[in-house]
């Protein structure tokens, strides 16, 4: 396994094999959450610069020492994706109704112990995981207005899991969302996410992926899908990150998948650059980059991963394996 992820990023792009994409999501997700922890509570671009340089955070920061590794943390946005995508793949065959319970057993659970300790869960997260615990179903346990980024973050699995079935994709990445947040923002924002990560992981163009992730918006949240539209739009003008992600904060949900699809369309073939840029931001720089990761790996692969991240990034050879069972 660790020959393998050795040769991840010295392998020249070839056709798109199926592991590879599902790799590329899963760590250039995992990789730009650790990138953004360091950064998701610098309040400005300023203070960032000030405490890593010129260019900002360049390179993982933040490493952590346990058990004889050496590796750079991810935060509870890939804690969570993780538990996302073990329900999908335990429950896979299985009923919607089915596989949502199992996913609350897990999130409960995430709540209460989660893997590699607490890592800044968010407040709606674990608002919804306690009424889960204490009985509600799962459709209701989310807070009505919560719309915060916590369910976007952690939608990607649903993209590649019904990669053929984009429909399916949608809809049960909205029903996710229910489980933390039930804000429109939350749902549209969740329902872009699955749908950009099926295209792109089917080889789509990234024109198209965005257009349909702008229409899946829309049909639960007509102002996300706006913010998306015009976010695309300056990405394609070349307005910068200073300006762009300095309005999209992305601590609510429209914000962070517009902040997402922004970077997608700056740099759709260069995950380096687009997860620099999600981290580097004043805003909920872990899940901006987590959400750039995703959609951009979906694209490279993880041979398209820089190889010291893919490396270095926490838990990588379980991911991997994770991502080998889609
Ligand atoms: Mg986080």
């Amino acid at each position: 396994m660790a020959q393998q992820l050795e040769m991840l990023g010295t392998r020249p792009p070839a056709a798109r094999p199926w592991p590879d994409v599902c790799a590329g999501v899963v760590l250039g997700a995992a990789i730009g959450d650790a990138m953004g922890h360091p950064t998701e509570f610098l309040e400005s671009v300023a203070a960032i610069r000030a405490k890593y340089g010129g260019q900002g955070v360049t390179k993982f920061e933040l490493y952590w020492e346990r058990d004889g590794k050496h590796f750079a943390p991810y935060t509870d946005d890939t804690q969570m994706a993780e538990a996302v995508l073990r329900a999908l793949l335990e429950a896979r065959g299985e009923s919607l109704d089915t596989t949502m319970r199992l996913m609350a057993k897990k999130f409960v659970a995430w709540a209460n112990e989660p893997q590699g300790g607490h890592r800044a869960p968010g407040n709606a997260c674990l608002a919804g995981c306690r009424a889960l615990e204490a009985g509600a179903p799962w459709d209701q346990a989310g807070g009505a207005t919560a719309g915060g980024c916590g369910s976007v973050m952690r939608a990607y699995p649903f993209g590649l899991v019904f990669a053929r079935d984009v429909k399916k994709a949608e809809e049960w990445a909205v029903a996710h969302s229910r489980l933390t947040h039930r804000d429109p923002i939350a749902l549209a924002a969740s329902a872009a996410m699955a749908v950009g990560v099926a295209l792109l992981a089917r080889g789509e163009p990234v024109a198209q992926a965005s257009s349909e992730m702008v229409a899946a918006a829309c049909r639960y949240s007509a102002s996300t899908a706006a913010m998306m539209a015009t976010a695309i739009d300056e990405a394609r003008r070349g307005v910068e990150p200073e300006v762009t992600l300095e309005r999209l904060r992305a601590w609510a949900a429209h914000e962070a998948i517009a902040a997402g699809v922004y970077l997608l369309e700056r740099h759709p073939d260069d995950a380096r650059a687009a997860i620099l840029e999600g981290a580097n931001t004043s805003g909920d720089s872990d899940s901006i980059a987590t959400l750039a990761g995703a959609l951009v790996g979906a694209r490279v692969g993880a041979r398209g991963l820089p190889a010291d991240w893919v490396r270095d990034v926490e838990r990588s050879e379980e991911l991997f394996a994770l991502a080998m069972e889609i």
